[in-house]
């Protein structure tokens, strides 16, 4: 089953040009694509809109063949937490809270039993390479570990799709490349994941791209 579907999705928004001028875009289970584009191409646009955070102005989405249009927004919210993760430049951990503790917070939405979550906290934790972090409050950790503790945290309830929002915009080189060799394994391991880039190399190194230019898919 495709995991998401956006068909024929336009997006203006109140008093300016179209920020999407019509976008189709199937992602299917296991797919790892980057979405490319320079500044103003609709990126985050569209990654909002893929994302359920935003409702497009015309045009449909759906999530595991279900079309979000008619949910109401609670629906919805709870829609997003059992499907999505989101993995964000800027990493948005809670200052203090320990690795583990802020993986958890993953859970909140995803219905885990408190006694459940601590223990898929380390799993998860496990998963990007962090076990011997898990006490770390965020301060103690480096910006490439950061990152690896924010995307344990996108996949600690098992999303069936996982959204990066350039996930090496705010790291060094060599920090990056470490993100970018989890994601490429995690993606080896069954992850679907869509990365939102403006970096060549990066859109370059991953299996499928889409190329985006004035709200349009050009490639
Ligand atoms: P990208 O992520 O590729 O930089 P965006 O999706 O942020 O592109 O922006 C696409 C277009 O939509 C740009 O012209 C931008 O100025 C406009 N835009 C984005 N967000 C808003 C908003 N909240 N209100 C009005 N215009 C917006």
């Amino acid at each position: 089953m495709t995991v998401l579907s956006v068909r024929d999705v336009t997006m203006r928004y109140p008093g300016g040009v179209a920020a999407l001028a019509g976008v189709t875009l199937d992602i299917e289970p296991g797919e790892m694509l980057a979405i490319v584009g320079p500044s103003g191409s609709g990126k985050s646009t569209l990654l909002n809109i893929m994302g359920t955070l935003d409702r497009p102005t015309t045009g449909t989405v759906e999530l595991g063949g279900l079309d979000v249009a008619g949910l109401s927004d609670r629906r919805l919210s709870a829609l997003r937490g059992r499907w999505l993760g989101f993995v964000f430049q800027q990493f948005h951990l809670t200052a203090g809270l320990s690795a583990a503790e802020n993986v958890a917070t993953g859970l909140l939405y995803a219905g885990v039993p408190r006694r459940k979550r601590r223990p898929l906290a380390l799993e998860a934790l496990d998963r990007v390479g962090l076990s011997h972090r898990v006490s770390h409050l965020p301060h103690q950790l480096s910006g490439g570990e950061r990152q690896r503790v924010a995307i344990a945290r996108a996949l600690v309830h098992h999303p069936a799709l996982l959204l990066a929002d350039e996930p090496t915009g705010a790291l060094d080189t060599r920090n990056g490349q470490v993100v970018l060799d989890l994601l490429y394994r995690l993606h080896q391991e069954g992850t679907t994941i869509a990365v939102i880039t403006h970096d060549r190399d990066i859109a370059a190194s991953l299996p499928r791209r889409i190329e985006m230019r004035d709200g349009l898919v050009v490639a």
